[in-house]
C-alpha cells in the first residue's frame, strides 16, 4: 500500500453502517460484531404457511409451488442494508448480503435436494427485474446474491431465461395480498424452456414478503416444465 493510501485511509476511515465504529477494510460496510448479531436460520420453510422444513425434506403443503429458504428475518439492520443497496445503490451493501447467503447456505444441508437428476444438473436463476427498472438501477440485486449461490453451491448460474416483461409497481407499496397477486400476473415468461425443463431451479430474490411475486415466478417457470422449485432469498417478512 502507498503511503497516500495510507494517509487518506487515516483520514477518511470506513464506518459501519449500522453502529458507525471505525471498521476494518475487509469488513466494510458492516462490522463483525454487527454481523454476528444477524440471526440466521438453519432450515427452509413451507412456501405457503412458511412453516420451518427442520429436516429440509418434509413436505408441509404438497400445493406449494416451492419449498422456501431464508437465511434471516425482515428486520433491521439487514431491512435498512437491503434498502441502501437498491434505493440509495450502495454497491458495497451488497457484501455483507453475500455473506449471509453464504452463512446460510453452509448451514443448510441442501445437498439431497439438489442433487442431479439422472444427468440432469440442477441450476441457479436469479428473480428478474423488468429491463427498465435494472437499467435505471444500475444491477439487479438478485443476480448479484445469486452469483454467491451459485459458487457456493456449485451450480450454474443461468441469467437470461426467466424475463420480466412486466414492469409491476414495487410490492412493497401495495397493502394486500390481493393487490400483490394481481399486480404480478403474467409479468414473467421463459425465454429458453430448453434450458429449465425437467430440472431442479434453485430461485433466488433478495426478500420475501407476501411471496406472490416467487409464486408468480414459480409457476412460470413450472409452466416451461421445471421439475421443482428451491425459493432462497436474504430476508423473509414475518
Ligand atoms: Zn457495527
Ligand atoms: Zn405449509
Amino acid at each position: 500500500m502507498s503511503l497516500l493510501y495510507h494517509i487518506l485511509n487515516a483520514i477518511f476511515p470506513r464506518l459501519c453502517f449500522n453502529c458507525d465504529k471505525i471498521v476494518k477494510k475487509e469488513e466494510s460496510f458492516l462490522c463483525a460484531e454487527c454481523f454476528a448479531k444477524i440471526p440466521i436460520y438453519s432450515t427452509l420453510f413451507c412456501g405457503l404457511c412458511r412453516a420451518r422444513l427442520p429436516e429440509n425434506k418434509k413436505i408441509c403443503h404438497k400445493n406449494s409451488l416451492y419449498v422456501l429458504g431464508s437465511a434471516t428475518k425482515y428486520a433491521d439492520p439487514i431491512k435498512k442494508i437491503i434498502w441502501e443497496l437498491k434505493y440509495n445503490k450502495k454497491t458495497a451493501a451488497a457484501k455483507p448480503l453475500k455473506m449471509i447467503m453464504e452463512t446460510y447456505l453452509n448451514k443448510l444441508q441442501l445437498i439431497e435436494l439438489i442433487s442431479p437428476i439422472g444427468r440432469i444438473s440442477p441450476i441457479v436463476i436469479p428473480l428478474p427485474l423488468h429491463p427498465t427498472k435494472e437499467r435505471q438501477r444500475g444491477f439487479n440485486q438478485s443476480k448479484l446474491i445469486a452469483e454467491t449461490a451459485s459458487a457456493k453451491l456449485n451450480l450454474p448460474l443461468v441469467k437470461n431465461c426467466l424475463l420480466k416483461n412486466k414492469n409491476t409497481l414495487p410490492q412493497m407499496e401495495l397493502k394486500n395480498l390481493e393487490q400483490r397477486t394481481k399486480n404480478v400476473v403474467n409479468s414473467f415468461f421463459v425465454k429458453n424452456p430448453e434450458l429449465i425443463k425437467g430440472k431442479i431451479i434453485v430461485l433466488v430474490d433478495d426478500i420475501v414478503t407476501s411471496g406472490s411475486t416467487l409464486t408468480e415466478a414459480a409457476k412460470t417457470l413450472k409452466s416451461s416444465g421445471a421439475k421443482k422449485i428451491i425459493a432462497i432469498t436474504i430476508a423473509k417478512a414475518e
